[in-house]
């Protein structure tokens, strides 16, 4: 803090850190009013803390963060950045991202990651689902619809960042999933019983058993902590409102094939229990946490896909069985659960009618 600042009441109260400038927002976390600066250095503060507490990295590793463009990721690419430089973390950092080839959108969020590579000195590399898959998710949407889009869209970019974390070479990748995220996993895996996810999907750091460790070094982080910002009064999250003050470049459109269909209702629901109480995201986390799964519960058994070596439980994994339903024009063998066997695909395309009522996941959010 400025030896010579001066406390600046102005009509608003001042920051409860310093206790010298106006404050600018109020954290409802915490209820407290709090100035630009002191922001800063606090939620800078917090996520060094989880990642110590958590040993979520060691010195001289290499680490790529999944870069979308969007404002999560890119105060992530900027927060690591700096804690690495201020801490002497002694990491490699990477920006990592990949083309899902949806035109009029992800075309335009890369133009901002490739922005991001330059303003943070972060080598960048983008994998494709054109180069992977041979298909774009434009021409999938074109094939099925919009109705499963996000099944096939989660499970290619999972094995496509483990692709590209391959390719870069890295330790683990670093995830801007944050504290709303991780929630709304939480209770979309219990309205579908999905015990195997919902007993990792609150997990800081995932697949240590798989090629590449996954962090969330913003599991902690509110999303729609919602702001009564003095400065013109605006509502904004938190990671909205350290992405603004600094200035940070990211890009806020939504997928054009965003359906916000059953994830959409969950965060709406957690976003009513939120403005009750604030701390109801913290909370779902910790209930998620502490789920104790019966032994009695049978879990599926880790193998390696028998077509492209991937991990998988079944004999093929996902992506090959929707990769194989797209080549064949039957787009539907695959969706819904337990359907990664495709020895039979009358079998397959039975149970899919079965199962044809679960809804799309967004965003891939659900394969942490
Ligand atoms: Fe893919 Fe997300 Fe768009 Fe769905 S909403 S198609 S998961 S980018």
């Amino acid at each position: 803090m400025e030896a010579d600042a001066k406390p600046m009441k102005l009509g608003g109260r001042l920051c409860c850190v310093c206790n010298q400038r106006r404050a600018a927002l109020k954290r409802p976390k915490t209820l407290e009013q709090i100035c630009r600066e002191c922001f800063y250095a606090v939620f800078e503060e917090e996520i060094h803390q989880v990642i110590l507490e958590n040993k979520l990295f060691k010195p001289g590793e290499r680490i790529a963060i999944g870069a979308s463009g969007g404002k999560d990721s890119t105060v992530l690419a900027y927060v690591l950045s700096e804690l690495n430089r201020r801490h002497n973390y002694g990491l490699d950092l990477f920006l990592l991202s990949v083309d899902e080839g949806i035109t009029g959108y992800r075309d335009d969020s890369l133009e901002t990651v490739k922005r991001n590579e330059l303003q943070y000195g972060l080598p960048l590399k983008i994998v494709s689902y054109k180069d992977l898959y041979g298909w774009t998710m434009d021409e999938i949407v074109k094939m099925i619809g919009l109705k499963n889009n996000c099944t096939f869209c989660g499970v290619f970019r999972r094995q496509a960042l483990d692709r590209g974390a391959a390719l870069l070479k890295v330790d683990k990748v670093a995830t801007g999933h944050n504290a709303d995220d991780i929630a709304e996993t939480v209770l979309l895996n219990i309205l579908r019983g999905d015990i195997a996810r919902l007993s990792r999907c609150t997990s800081i750091i995932t697949g240590e058993d798989g090629p590449i460790p996954r962090c969330k070094p913003f599991k902690y982080t509110y999303e729609k902590e919602i702001f009564m910002i003095t400065l013109g009064c605006q509502s904004l999250n938190e990671l909205s409102t350290y992405a603004y003050f600094k200035k940070l470049d990211y890009f806020s459109t939504e997928c054009i094939y965003s359906p916000n269909a059953y994830r959409g209702f969950a965060r709406e629901f957690i976003k009513d229990l939120e403005r009750i109480r604030p701390r109801a995201i913290l909370d779902i986390i910790k209930s998620g946490e502490d789920f104790r799964i019966a032994t009695s519960t049978k879990m599926p058994e880790q193998g390696t896909c028998e077509r492209c070596g991937y991990i998988s439980s079944q004999k093929w994994c996902k992506a090959c069985v929707l990769l194989e339903g797209l080549n064949r024009g039957l787009p539907k063998l695959g969706i819904g659960r337990n359907q990664g066997l495709n020895s039979d695909a009358k079998k397959d395309i039975k149970k899919d009618d079965r199962t044809k009522s679960i809804e799309s996941k967004q965003c891939g959010s659900l394969e942490f």
